[in-house]
C-alpha cells in the first residue's frame, strides 16, 4: 500500500547546464518507460526553478534541500518556504545530517521547519540518523526516538501520514559503508513502532520511511526487499542518470 519513493539529493553539485542535462535524461527515460514509483530530485537552489520547469507534467517531484522556518525576513543566505513553493518545489528535505553537523541545525528547529513546510503546501522529508559513536555506545534508539519525536510532534495525524522520514545513519553517508538490509530494517521497524505510538497505527502503516546512506545500483535491490523500507534517499549515485535510474528501477 505504500508507494516506493526514490529521491535524489544533489547537494552542492551541478551548474545550471548540468542540472538541465541530468533532468532531461531522467525525464526522457521515465516518459518512455514509466514506473509506478514516486521519484524526486533535490537540486541546489540556483537550479530549482529551471529543473521544476523542465519536469513540469512529468510526475517527477522537485524538492529544496533545506529552508528557513520563518515566512520572510532579514535572514541573509536563507530561503523561505513560500519561495521554494514559488520556484516549483513540492517537497523539502529537512534536518539532513550535513545540515545538523555542519550548520548547527537542532531537533527543535527541524520540527519547526516541518510545521512551516505543511503551512506552505510543501511535504517534508525529514532525515534522522545516529553517528557511529552513538551506535557503538548503545544510544542509537534513544537518539532516533528523540529526533523523530521532535520532527513529528507539531504535525497532525493526517500530516504525519503524508510526511516522509528518511533514516540516514551518519556513518553511512558518503562513506561507501551501507547499512545491511537487516540493520536498516531493524531501525525502520523501530521508527514505525514509534510513529504508531505517537500518531496511531494507521499513520504508521501509511508513512513512507526511506533509507539513505551509500545507496547504489548494486545494493538497492536488497534494501528494497525489506518490508519496512519504502524507498531511498540517494546522494552520490543520483548525480548520474544511469545510476539513479537503475535505483529508481530497483527489482
Ligand atoms: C545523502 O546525501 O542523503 C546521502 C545518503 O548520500 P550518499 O548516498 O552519497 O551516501
Amino acid at each position: 500500500m505504500r508507494k516506493p519513493f526514490l529521491a535524489g539529493n544533489w547537494k552542492m553539485y551541478k551548474t545550471l547546464a548540468e542540472a538541465k542535462a541530468l533532468v532531461a535524461e531522467l525525464r526522457a527515460s521515465l516518459d518512455k518507460d514509466p514506473v509506478s514509483r514516486e521519484v524526486l530530485v533535490a537540486p541546489p537552489f540556483t537550479a530549482l526553478a529551471s529543473v521544476a520547469e523542465a519536469l513540469r507534467g512529468s510526475g517527477i517531484h522537485v524538492a529544496g534541500q533545506t529552508m528557513h522556518s520563518e515566512k520572510e525576513g532579514a535572514f541573509t543566505g536563507e530561503i523561505a518556504p513560500a519561495q521554494l513553493k514559488d520556484a516549483g518545489a513540492s517537497h523539502v528535505l529537512l534536518g539532513h545530517s550535513e545540515r545538523r553537523q555542519l550548520f548547527g541545525e537542532t531537533d527543535e528547529g527541524v520540527g519547526k521547519k516541518a510545521r512551516a513546510a505543511f503551512d506552505n503546501g510543501l511535504v517534508p522529508i525529514t532525515c534522522i540518523g545516529e553517528t557511529l559513536a552513538e551506535r557503538e555506545s548503545d544510544q542509537m534508539f534513544a537518539v532516533l526516538e528523540r529526533q523523530l519525536e521532535r520532527a513529528l510532534r507539531q504535525l497532525s495525524p493526517e500530516e504525519a501520514a503524508i510526511a516522509v522520514v528518511a533514516y540516514e545513519p551518519v556513518w553511512a553517508i558518503g562513506t561507501g559503508k551501507v547499512a545491511t538490509p537487516a540493520q536498516a530494517q531493524e531501525v525502520h521497524a523501530f521508527i514505525r513502532k514509534q510513529v504508531a505510538k505517537s500518531h496511531g497505527e494507521g499513520v504508521a502503516a501509511a508513512q513512507r520511511i526511506l533509507y539513505g546512506g551509500s545507496v547504489k545500483p548494486d545494493n538497492i535491490d536488497g534494501l528494497m526487499s525489506e518490508s519496512d523500507i519504502d524507498g531511498a534517499l540517494v546522494g552520490g549515485a543520483c548525480l548520474k542518470a544511469e545510476s539513479f535510474l537503475r535505483i529508481v528501477r530497483f527489482n
